[in-house]
């Protein structure tokens, strides 16, 4: 058996050789994307994993099916890249890696809206100022803060772990309700009642046309006066200028955002020679009062490892056995 693995990086080296060694497969990494100049040095083998934002085109899996392979593994989540009718068409089976470590996400959550409350930046803005005094910096405690956590699938439900494990009080909403968490009451009924009963709002939910700015001028009207905002799932759930609105009237006391609705081409790029022309994104990168991380939330050691591991042992089963416990079915 033979896999070709796309867009390996040095990170993630390790944990693919760890992998080989273990079940004796026959791996090739190779760092470049797979697209159409790239997608030949897949001929010969059984098997192909990949991961990149970068749009995998139609002629991609016509390809594919030209070289016997129908054996396609994601080290990530989302399918939204992939063309399912150029898959169905040529019968490419394909998998994705459903949850490489929820806790990596929650964890950093937790972190900085810490930061926030302890008004971090600002203490090293004034302090790299040469500014070593208290005031008016004073903080705010999570144990005495009610947590609203929108979604709580995986990720949801290991940030209200450690939000319990500080003490803070959970309110949570979703369209499917959790048994457990449901059975100690911690749902609300409407998106509105969460919005009015707590002191931080977290979003754990998938970008959804439904949910579209789901945080808008109207949502925000309905938190309290100084509310902490965290987006750690998608962009696209913020309406970013009326979060910025938020700020200005006070209604926001502080963000912390690991995405942003309009990332691609300003996350996961450098900007030393080329600044980032979005006023938008800059107008919040600004404030100290904000937060951001570039999309890195997933990016630990764990969860880089499960991304690699998973994904190889996917494609091990579709070539063997032509299917797996991960696969995506394409409609
Ligand atoms: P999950 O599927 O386990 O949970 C999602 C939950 O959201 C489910 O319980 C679902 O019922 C609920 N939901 C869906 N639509 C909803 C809506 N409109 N209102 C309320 N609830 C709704 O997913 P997960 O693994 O917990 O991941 C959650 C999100 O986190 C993902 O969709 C993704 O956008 C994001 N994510 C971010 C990173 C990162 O690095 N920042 C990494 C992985 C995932």
């Amino acid at each position: 058996m033979k896999i070709i693995a796309y867009g390996i990086r040095d990170d993630e080296e390790p944990y693919l050789d760890e992998w080989v060694e273990k079940n004796n497969v026959e791996v090739t990494a190779v760092s470049e994307l797979l697209d159409s100049t790239t997608i030949d040095q897949a001929e010969g083998f059984d098997g192909i994993v990949a991961y990149q934002q970068k749009p995998y085109t139609s002629d991609l899996f016509e390809k594919m099916n030209k070289f016997g392979i129908h054996s396609f593994s994601l080290r990530n989540v989302g399918v939204d890249n992939v063309p399912a009718e150029a898959v169905i068409q040529n019968k490419i089976k394909i998998s994705n890696v459903p949850a490489y470590s929820p806790s990596a996400i929650a964890e950093l959550s937790v972190t900085q809206l810490l930061a926030l409350l302890r008004k971090i930046p600002e203490f090293e803005y004034k302090m790299n100022h040469g500014d070593f005094r208290w005031e008016p910096d004073i903080g705010l405690e999570l144990n005495q803060m009610t947590i609203g956590v929108i979604g709580t699938g995986r990720i949801g439900r290991a940030a209200i772990d450690i939000f319990q494990g500080f003490g803070a009080k959970i309110v949570a909403y979703d369209v499917f309700r959790n048994p457990e968490l449901e059975k100690a009451g911690l749902y609300v009924d409407t998106l509105e009642e969460l919005y009015q009963k707590v002191d931080v709002v977290t979003l754990h939910v998938p970008a959804l046309k439904d949910n579209y700015h789901m945080l808008d001028e109207k949502a925000f009207n309905q938190m309290k006066d100084g509310v902490f905002i965290l987006n750690y799932a998608r962009g696209t759930l913020i309406d970013t200028q009326a979060l910025l609105n938020a700020f200005d009237s006070g209604k926001v006391a502080g963000a912390a955002l690991d995405t942003y609705e309009n990332e691609v081409g300003i996350f996961d790029v450098d900007h030393k020679d080329q600044p980032i022309q979005d006023p938008v994104f800059n107008n919040l990168f600004a404030r100290r009062n904000v937060m951001i991380t570039p999309h890195s939330a997933f990016y630990t050691r764990p969860a880089v490892k499960n991304m690699v591991q998973i994904a190889l042992d996917n494609n091990k089963a579709l070539i063997e056995k032509g299917s797996s416990a991960n696969e995506v079915e394409l409609a």
